[in-house]
């Protein structure tokens, strides 16, 4: 192991050091994407509050009554005393709105990934993934122990000849878990669900969608791209979603058929040996998922403003990857030029996060516009002005 400072002037040197920055205050309006960082007023494009419901006062109401009702923490894990009657009904409630016959709540996103494929796989078994999987799906196949194999970004072919190579298994043993995302986190992009749900049942695998960035975006009625897919819970045994990003809240959870969900219960590491998470949280989801259910307007709004954002950078000559969602990459291919573009961006008001390696593979460094129901046109023109000057002044390190 190398010296801590030496390692951190390695990373300083490959353009790879993270820095945060400190949120102050949210002084806009209630749904705006505006933030005050290190005391500049900053609108916000790289957060995945894409339906803006993060600072919806409706969520903070339900959030503070529930908590005057049961205080600020769970106290315990929920297979102790920790899971409270809103844990409960935010299961009922989740199971119902993503048409699953069962849900689980886990803490995070990336505790339910690694919780279900630890849960599911163990040595013997095959996990399949896209090369451009979430870091938690990844690190759940290899807490496993299972045997990771992972084909290039959208490849069904490549899918399908792992999976064919995974191995016989006798009857009624699933011969390996093909896990995708169902939005690619930093290109926008769906995966090809209908055609790995047609391998999946080929080759009897199970098929995990982690659809973090599609639920409540996705789909006619929100409830995320297998809805969209029209893919039902036997083509796709586990959904998992998670609650930060449009939901506006926190947590996530898996939904599935009844014996698979409560097997995933019984053994899924993450799930047992920790805290519930706050039944307040909990609450604020509930009231997220009601209107989510009631009022189509956040997300037709973000799409729109998705379509104006690319069509403006079509006009500019942007070139922008080929994503349908909120989630808008603009590749640069170099880290240097990426934090140097972020950092121009921020001089004029516009907060745009720089996506480097080890996020994504170097030489696809990346701004990532993330667009919300909570920009006003006006914004999406800002950024779109400025990032024309920005990259035409021929932004250098
Ligand atoms: N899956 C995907 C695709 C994600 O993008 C993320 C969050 N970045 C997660 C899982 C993890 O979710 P959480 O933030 O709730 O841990």
């Amino acid at each position: 192991m190398r010296a801590a400072a030496a390692e951190l002037a390695r990373l300083q040197q490959l353009q790879q050091r993270r820095q945060r920055r400190v949120v102050e205050a949210h002084p806009g309006e209630e749904a705006s994407a505006r933030v005050r960082v290190e005391g500049r007023e900053l609108v916000n494009f790289c957060s995945n509050d894409y339906l803006g419901l993060a600072h919806d006062k409706r969520l903070g109401a339900a959030m503070s009554a529930a908590a005057q009702l049961w205080g600020a923490g769970a106290g315990a894990a929920h297979l102790l005393t920790g899971h409270t009657r809103e844990h409960h009904e935010l299961e009922l409630e989740l199971a119902a709105f993503t048409r699953r016959e069962s849900a689980l709540l886990f803490s995070t996103g990336y505790m339910a990934n690694v919780g279900v494929i630890q849960a599911l796989c163990s040595r013997t078994d095959v996990v399949v993934q896209d090369r451009l999987n979430h870091a938690s799906l990844l690190d759940g196949a290899r807490l496993s122990g299972a045997r990771l194999q992972r084909y290039p970004h959208g490849d069904v072919s490549a899918a399908g000849a792992l999976l064919a190579s995974a191995g016989k298994r006798a009857a009624g043993e699933h011969a390996a878990l093909l896990a995708t995302d169902g939005v690619f986190s930093m290109d926008g992009d769906v995966a090809p669900l209908a055609q790995l749900a047609v391998l999946a049942a080929q080759h009897r695998a199970w098929l995990l969608v982690d659809d973090a960035h599609g639920l409540g975006v996705m789909g006619a009625s929100g409830r995320g791209v297998l809805e969209q897919a029209g893919l039902d819970e036997q083509q796709v045994p586990l959904l998992v979603g998670t609650l930060g990003k449009a939901l506006g809240s926190f947590g996530a959870f898996v939904a599935g058929q009844r014996d698979l969900i409560e097997l995933v219960m019984q053994r899924a590491r993450s799930y047992i040996y920790t805290t519930a998470l706050p039944p307040a949280v909990a609450a604020a989801t509930r009231e997220a998922l009601r209107i989510v259910d009631r009022d189509s307007s956040p997300r037709e709004r973000v799409h729109a403003l998705t379509q104006r954002f690319r069509r403006g950078a079509s006009q500019l000559g942007l070139a922008l990857g080929d994503s349908p969602t909120p989630i808008q990459p603009l590749l640069l291919g170099d880290a240097a030029r990426c934090l140097a573009a972020s950092q121009r961006l921020m001089d004029r008001g516009y907060w745009v996060a720089a996506i480097r390696s080890p996020t994504v593979p170097v030489g696809t460094e990346r701004l990532r516009i993330n667009l919300s129901a909570a920009h006003e046109e006006h914004e999406v023109d800002g950024l779109l002005d400025a990032l024309h000057d920005v990259l035409t002044s021929g932004v250098t390190a």
